[in-house]
């Protein structure tokens, strides 16, 4: 069955968005399209001759809103993301939300959504075959603190019923690189956490919350 997966990046923010299409069955899905990427992202499908079924967000920031609306105005595609995911203005009617343990289905392929709440109150991640588009769970050196939408509880919760029971040989796209790299495996990235998850959830949260308070402290702004 001709697949295509195809990493799309933002042009000023370094995000990474993700296309991935089932040839054969002439559809797609978009995951966290990077914003003013919508012409490009229009040409892949319309070169590829594959209709955009759904643009998947893992979450959206407060002082972002980005909804993805031209996108999703220009094709059929729905929006689609988590139960607690809020968007002002965005028409109800364009949006399908979803939540922990659902399926998607684009031609032939099946993406599991998995609820993956702390870094925002609304973020879930998205399964498919081996790969896991976990939006800011963590990045490739840990995870990060992002103001106040970060709950640290909520997020070791996440990691440990959640993330870190999935196939340790999982390739983990994050929504962004860090130097230059772009995809991990599950196995490094809880070797890395380890340090710090093996003191346990209190633990977790005083790293967290100290790390904040020092990125807020520096005005570091943190995606
Ligand atoms: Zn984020």
């Amino acid at each position: 069955m001709p697949l295509q997966f195809r990493p799309i990046e933002g042009v000023q923010t370094g995000l990474i968005g993700y296309l991935l299409a089932d040839l054969a069955a002439k559809a797609a899905v978009v995951i966290d399209p990077p914003r003013g990427q919508t012409e490009l992202i229009l040409a892949l499908s319309e070169e590829r001759g594959v209709e955009l079924k759904y643009v998947l967000r893992t979450h959206v920031h407060a002082v972002d809103g980005d909804a993805c609306d031209e996108l999703c105005s220009r094709t059929c595609a729905c929006l689609l993301a988590g139960d607690e995911f809020e968007i002002a203005g965005m028409p109800a009617a364009r949006m399908c939300r979803v939540g922990h343990g659902a399926a998607l289905s684009f031609g032939a392929e099946t993406i599991d959504v998995i609820g993956t709440p702390g870094h925002t109150p609304g973020s879930v991640s998205f399964l498919w075959q081996d790969r896991l588009f976990c939006g800011d769970v963590f990045d490739l050196d840990g995870c990060v603190p992002s103001g106040s939408e970060t709950e640290p509880g909520r997020l070791f919760d996440t990691l440990v019923r959640r993330v870190f029971v999935l196939p340790e040989e999982t390739l983990v796209f994050p929504a962004h690189p860090i130097d230059v790299r772009r995809v991990a495996t599950l196995e490094e990235l809880k070797a890395h956490l380890a340090p710090v998850m093996r003191h346990g959830r209190d633990a977790f949260i005083t790293d967290m919350e100290s790390r904040r308070t020092m990125d807020s402290a520096s005005g570091e702004s943190v995606p």
